[in-house]
């Protein structure tokens, strides 16, 4: 069976690099009916941090991405690491290194003065232990290949190769007795079970020593699968100058998380000219062949506009729902059931132009105003004596209608314009500024529906004066 991980480092948020290639190990298991799961790497102790793994944890829940089994944690894993390291050095694989850290720094020295690659030497590999000074420290290296080339047939990037001699004895443990990144990222996924690993290409690097290292266990080589990175807008790769954040900023920002998912998974994988892809359909069409081989470019316009189309087709009971935090925030009070229901109403005409939730949020709050209404600067400087008086007129027109509708409501206001000789638009700002304070809001005849016939007259007469 197919078993995945995803490993993050607890140094950040989840960023959407790391988003995306969780939800890629997610989906290839779920795909597989195999098994998902998460690893935190914090080996690191000093940038390892409680609160990064709680982001991170937050941020996978928001995407709908559930893990199997419970979450390994790399630092507790120690003296499996190192027992392990110990084991090829028993089987012959690896060696004690007794050189000192003056000792390196000179061979290093050297190797730049002769524009020579910077790569441990082999000084030990061949030297008897007890050449060392009694109870010298030491670390334990990997005997790597020296000739020949090793070659990663990767699931995306297809055969890929270097030169052992690129490739050093490096450390697997440390003079202190703990693992090195590498040796921990190997046991682990073999002890887990990972069939398959799909991370970032900036690890296809790693991925020689790693499997010099498995083959000198002797174990199952896993598939690997290294995606492209993401790029920004100008094609440099991402970073935080593109505005590229952890997914609970996107979140802060009113991203559906449906949306997130749909843009996250065509960034780097497409199933032909799908754009609109639900998670149930990402499952069953998910696979590998489908990883594009560039980098792919994150555009929040783009997702701005996937969102919307996100909200436009949401449940209107979901958004309710999802919007009713932010209202309640902005105004600082609960919102009745009644309040609700009339959210509920307002939702077919609201969602038509949010693009996101704080928009649909805010779009929404002229439904709640208490009168008379602030208005915003702009709505008031539309407020001028002759939209005033052209208020006056509406007013009195709609006072008189008996049917609170739609087409009456616009009939009325339509002969009003007429009358007058201006187009509607002359009538519907200031009426706008009127009704809701704002100068954007939904149609204007929903607005009149939406607020009544006797909070609209109230709101219009207020600005009368
Ligand atoms: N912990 C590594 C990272 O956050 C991932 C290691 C891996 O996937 O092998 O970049």
């Amino acid at each position: 069976t197919v078993v995945t991980r995803f490993a993050p480092s607890p140094t950040g948020f989840l960023h959407i690099g790391g988003a995306r290639t969780a939800m890629f190990n997610w989906l290839f298991a779920r795909h597989h009916g195999g098994k998902a799961l998460l690893r935190i790497e914090d080996t690191d102790k000093a940038r390892s941090t409680q609160e990064a793994i709680d982001a991170i944890l937050e941020g996978l829940d928001w995407l709908g991405l559930d893990w199997d089994d419970e979450p390994v944690f790399q630092s507790q894993r120690a003296d499996r690491h190192a027992e392990v390291a110990y084991e090829l050095l028993a089987a012959g694989n690896a060696y004690k290194c007794f050189a000192t850290p003056e000792e390196l720094a000179a061979m290093r020295e050297q190797q730049k003065a002769e524009k020579k690659p910077m790569r441990y030497d082999g000084r030990w590999r061949d030297r008897d232990p007890s050449e060392a000074p009694e109870g010298a420290p030491y670390v334990i290296r990997l005997k790597t290949e020296t000739g020949g080339k090793m070659t990663v047939t990767d699931a995306v990037q297809g055969e890929v190769s270097v030169q052992n001699s690129e490739i050093d004895d490096f450390i697997l443990l440390r003079s202190d007795g703990t693992p090195t990144y590498m040796l921990a990222v190997v046991v682990d996924d073999h002890d887990m079970g990972v069939t398959h690993l799909i991370r970032g290409d900036d690890h296809l690097n790693n991925a020689f020593r790693q499997l010099a290292m498995i083959r000198a266990m002797g174990w199952k080589e896993p598939t690997y699968a290294h995606i492209p990175l993401i790029h920004g807008n100008d094609g440099a790769k991402l970073s935080k100058r593109h505005g590229a954040l952890g997914v609970e900023a996107y979140s802060d920002m009113g991203i559906m998380s449906d949306a997130m998912f749909n843009y996250l998974l065509r960034l780097g994988w497409g199933h032909g000219d799908d754009e609109i892809i639900s998670r149930a359909q990402a499952i069953e069409w998910f696979g590998l062949a489908g990883v594009g081989k560039s980098p792919s470019r994150f555009d929040a316009k783009k997702l701005q506009n996937l969102n919307g189309q996100y909200i436009r087709e949401a449940d209107d009971g979901a958004l309710v729902a999802l919007t009713m935090p932010w209202i309640e925030e902005e105004l600082g009070t609960k919102l009745s059931p009644a309040d609700g229901d009339l959210l509920a109403q307002a939702m077919p005409v609201l969602k038509s132009r949010a693009k996101n939730l704080i928009e649909l949020a805010n779009n929404s709050l002229f439904l709640y105003k208490k009168r008379p209404l602030d208005l915003d600067e702009k709505a008031q400087s539309l407020l001028d004596a002759d939209a005033r008086q052209l208020l006056e007129s509406i007013h009195s027109t709609l006072a008189d209608l008996d049917n609170w509708t739609l087409e009456a409501t616009e009939e009325k206001v339509k002969a009003i314009a007429e009358a007058a000789e201006l187009g509607l638009g002359k009538l519907a700002q200031p009426m706008r500024a009127a009704l809701t304070g704002s100068t954007s809001s939904p149609g204007i005849f929903d607005v009149l529906i939406l607020l009544g016939k006797e909070e609209s007259l109230d709101r219009l007469a207020d600005q009368i004066k």
